[in-house]
């Protein structure tokens, strides 16, 4: 247990913070302990900090998940169930995933972040989201200190979206997950337009699919071991169908996607690029240059700082298209 320990290198945005107390948890009897022993403390459950933007100092126990481990728990001919504890790193359970052949998550490599936070927004890349292999996850509840198990069923998932953000926010800590993974017959996606050129090569595979979104996702995204951001900053519009013939008969070119005969979800990023200059900046904080949807920390940017860029772009997207962008990005 640390005390006033400086959040700094656990936070993608790389911005100052820090916490009353500060633990990185190993294992669960570990953590039990703790939380046996914090039982009146504030809490904040922290995984690779690459979706959280710290706007003043923590007044409290920050719960830093580090625990490791892989295991298959069931195999048949076509499928394996793997548990996998929180701390691990997405993207090495990922290529962990391909080096094995196990279909499912390929779509969602390099990824940042810990196992344990993929299920709070429902990762989702490239037309693949957590939920499509889920099965279930162990967590402990905050306050009761109670084991439970939440099946896919009970999660509530949505596009970025889950329980975990909305009923259970800040409730219970996800110790574990579980995932259904193709052993054989893959069922690949390559329904997202930049994987359309795959479509119909004889020796597609796992590696060829995360080999080619890795390449993508290096030429669009900045790395944020060089230039801190946590990835997109607010979510892509839900509208109705009023509002969205509204937009659509004055902006042709807008990308959306009919969700329902009365849902639309429009680009964020299109929004954004058409309020705001190209490289908008104000500060140390500004847009990215290759996608408008992250927010990035040019030098030494501090939470609030960000936070107010981000108003400031909700602000004018509004005016100007009459939506409101909401944060994908969780503000503490
Ligand atoms: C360059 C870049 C690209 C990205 N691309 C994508 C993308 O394509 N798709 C996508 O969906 N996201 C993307 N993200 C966002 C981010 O990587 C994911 O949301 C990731 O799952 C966050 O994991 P984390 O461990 O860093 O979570 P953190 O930032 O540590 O935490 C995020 C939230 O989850 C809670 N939390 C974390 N761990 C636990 C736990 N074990 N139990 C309970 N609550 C917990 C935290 O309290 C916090 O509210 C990107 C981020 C970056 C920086």
């Amino acid at each position: 247990m640390y005390l006033n320990k400086s959040l700094k290198s656990f936070n993608s945005f790389g911005v100052e913070s820090s916490a009353a107390k500060y633990v990185r948890i190993e294992n669960i009897e570990q953590l039990k302990k703790i939380l046996n022993n914090n039982k009146k403390v504030k809490k904040i459950v922290l995984g690779g900090g690459s979706n959280i933007l710290f706007t003043k100092k923590f007044n409290g126990l920050c719960i830093h998940m580090q625990n490791k481990g892989i295991e298959i728990k069931s195999e048949t001919e076509n499928y394996v169930v793997v548990e996998i504890n929180s701390g691990e790193n997405w993207h090495n359970f990922v290529m962990w995933c391909v080096k094995k052949d196990f279909g499912g998550v390929e779509n969602l490599v390099l990824i940042p972040g810990c196992v344990g936070a993929a299920p709070i927004q429902n990762i989702g890349a490239y037309g693949v989201e957590l939920k499509d292999v889920f099965e279930s996850c162990k967590t402990i509840n905050l306050e009761t200190l109670k084991t439970e198990k939440y099946k896919i069923e009970d999660c509530k998932f949505g596009y970025r979206d889950s329980i975990f953000k909305g009923m259970l926010k800040n409730k219970v800590v996800i110790t574990s997950i579980q995932l259904k993974l193709s052993k054989v017959n893959h069922k690949f996606n390559l329904s997202y337009k930049s994987l359309n050129k795959l479509n119909g090569l004889k020796k597609l595979s796992i590696k060829k699919i995360a080999q080619t979104i890795i390449k993508i996702r290096n030429s669009k995204l900045p790395d944020p071991k060089k230039i801190g951001n946590a990835g997109s900053f607010f979510k892509n519009p839900i509208i109705d169908k009023t509002l969205f013939d509204k937009l659509h008969k004055n902006y042709k070119s807008i990308p959306f996607v009919k969700l329902t005969n009365v849902k639309f979800k429009i680009s964020a990023a299109w929004l954004i690029e058409n309020t705001l200059k190209k490289n908008y900046k104000k500060g140390d904080v500004g847009i990215y240059k290759n996608q408008p949807l992250v927010i990035v920390n040019y030098g030494d940017a501090g939470g609030k700082e960000i936070m107010n860029f981000a108003k400031d772009i909700q602000k004018k997207v509004k005016k100007k298209f009459e939506i409101k962008l909401i944060n994908e990005v969780v503000i503490h």
